[in-house]
């Protein structure tokens, strides 16, 4: 369905990025790969599939690395066409001791990221009036939870960013839409489990079963691939008029 297509994922040499990344390389698409640590297991997990695949280390919080990312995927591949804003950090505490600098990371990561990406890929979207872009916002994107102020701000910036860039281009072959994960189980949840574990003397079984209690009905994690499932829907033309949508795969979390 994608063969031809060429796909930036933020943030994709793990978790959701990497699912989001596989799913789309399954479908044909050219996958350039961004993000931390190793990077060739992941590049041979997408070859692994068939598709032709490139790695960028940018920094997303870095706006010159964010240019040199789109221009690498533009000469790799020739054109950008889909672009997953995925990257994103967090960190958990109350406002009062926020430390001033992961507010400025989690903001610049989770959030001004995404308007780079997309200032930068848009112009060649509309020249060949195609393209999808899809923001991996969050429930809290929707909702909020304590000792989370830039996550929760950063993620309801997104979806913002995410209806207005849908709207700007409603016209256009070029849409934009935002997933909304509730827990998902990768490093950066694994960590929150094992600092619950910690604090309340718990085994990570009985952390991780909290963990679900407190906010998610189905009492299930959402995985990678059911969110690259989701993501290769809004890239399939039957999405051609999904826009501006922030979808919620969260377990009923934010039906509550
Ligand atoms: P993860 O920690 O497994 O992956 C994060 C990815 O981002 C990694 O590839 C990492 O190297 C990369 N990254 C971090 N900082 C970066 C930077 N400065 N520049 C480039 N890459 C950077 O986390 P994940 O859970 O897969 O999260 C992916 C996205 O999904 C995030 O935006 C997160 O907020 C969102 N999300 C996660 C969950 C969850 O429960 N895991 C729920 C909702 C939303």
């Amino acid at each position: 369905m994608l063969k031809g297509k060429t796909a930036i994922v933020t943030g994709s040499t793990s978790g959701i990025g990497l699912g989001i990344a596989k799913a789309l390389a399954a479908q044909g698409a050219n996958i350039v790969l961004n993000g931390f640590g190793d990077y060739e297991s992941p590049k041979g997990a997408i070859t692994a599939l068939g598709a032709r695949v490139s790695y960028h280390p940018a920094d997303m919080s870095k706006p010159d690395d964010i240019a040199a990312l789109v221009a690498h995927a533009q000469e790799a591949f020739g054109t950008v066409d889909i672009l997953v804003n995925n990257a994103g950090i967090q960190h958990v505490s109350r406002i009062e001791n926020f430390p001033t600098e992961r507010w400025d990371s989690i903001l610049a990561i989770n959030l001004t990221s995404a308007f780079h990406t997309t200032r930068l890929v848009l112009p060649g979207m509309l020249q060949r009036n195609w393209g999808r872009i899809i923001n991996i916002a969050s429930v809290h994107g929707l909702v909020a939870s304590a000792e989370k102020s830039a996550y929760v701000a950063a993620k309801h910036g997104l979806v913002g960013l995410t209806k207005v860039t849908a709207l700007e281009n409603a016209t256009s072959g070029v849409t934009c839409n935002a997933i909304c994960p509730g827990w998902v189980l990768t490093p950066l949840v694994q960590k929150q489990v094992d600092a619950k574990a910690q604090q309340m003397g718990l085994t990570n079984t009985e952390a991780t079963k909290l963990l679900l209690g407190e906010k998610e009905p189905s009492q299930q994690f959402t995985t990678p691939e059911e969110l690259g499932a989701l993501a290769v829907f809004l890239c399939s033309s039957a999405a051609d008029n999904v826009r501006g949508v922030a979808w919620n795969m969260d377990g009923g979390w934010t039906a509550q």
